[in-house]
């Protein structure tokens, strides 16, 4: 090689060490970075995919609190005026406010995401201009879990809530309320993430723990309450549509 040939032997051994020495450090002090960095899923890939969500992905979990209450109601033997057993714990809460309320699995996938973009270059939302980007989603949750670590490390392992929460101070209703709930992000992204999740886990907080949503699903819920169907129309003329199109 052209740069080399005016070197004596003993100076091409003493670049070719420099030069090993050299990659063997850069590598080490990778490995100490890796686990501060956005690099990390390097590592996280490969359990976050092995713990991946084998249901049809568009099957949405049941909340707990909410099935066994339903399933109360269906039960003919269950007694209606049982009291409910004494408990210290406080209640659950519904849906997710604030990053603690994530599963294992979610907080896993906020470290997972390789910030990629192909989620949000799939979304309808974005693609027709709205405020949502599932990465973005993502990046968020990561932010705020960091944010409530620091904060743990500086108060001595203990995390007294700092009047902020990810929903609302970093994801706002707009962005959840923009998802159609398509599943485009999940089957895109390359190691098994789904921002739709926490969208749905965060809107199951806003409807049930704040009721809050936007008006044309609230009209939606008034009409399954009072009529058991989503449209504007009481049970007993539910069947109404046959006289017309029957002879
Ligand atoms: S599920 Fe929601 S966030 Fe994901 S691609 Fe569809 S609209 Fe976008
Ligand atoms: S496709 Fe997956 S890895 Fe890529 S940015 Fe979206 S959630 Fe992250």
């Amino acid at each position: 090689m052209p740069l080399y040939s005016g070197l004596s032997d003993a100076g091409v051994v003493a670049v070719e060490r420099s030069m090993w020495w050299f990659h063997i450090a850069g590598v080490l002090a990778f490995l100490v970075y890796v686990p501060y960095s956005k690099h990390f899923h390097i590592i996280l890939a490969f359990p976050n995919t092995y713990y991946s969500n084998l249901n049809p992905s568009g099957q949405m979990d049941n909340m707990a609190a909410v099935k066994k209450e339903v399933d109360l109601m269906m039960d003919p033997n269950a007694d209606p005026f049982a009291a409910a057993p004494p408990s210290d714990e406080p209640p659950a809460p519904f849906g997710v406010k604030d990053a603690p309320d994530l599963t294992w699995k979610q907080l896993l996938e906020a470290y997972t995401c390789t910030e990629c973009g192909r989620c949000t270059s799939e979304c309808p939302a974005n693609h027709t201009g709205k405020l949502l980007s599932p990465r973005k989603i993502m990046m968020s949750t990561r932010d705020r879990i960091e944010e409530i670590g620091q904060q743990r490390e500086a108060n001595g392992g203990k995390w007294e809530p700092d009047g902020k929460t990810l929903l609302g101070d970093w994801i706002t209703e707009e962005e959840l309320w923009a998802c159609t709930s398509c599943q485009a992000c999940v089957e895109v992204c390359p190691i098994n993430i789904s921002p739709m999740g926490i969208i749905l886990d965060m809107r199951r907080s806003l409807i049930m723990e704040d009721s809050k949503s936007p008006e044309s699903i609230t009209s939606m819920f008034n009409n399954i309450e009072n009529n058991g169907a989503p449209w504007a129309f009481p049970a007993g003329s539910r069947g109404d549509w046959t006289q017309e199109v029957l002879p």
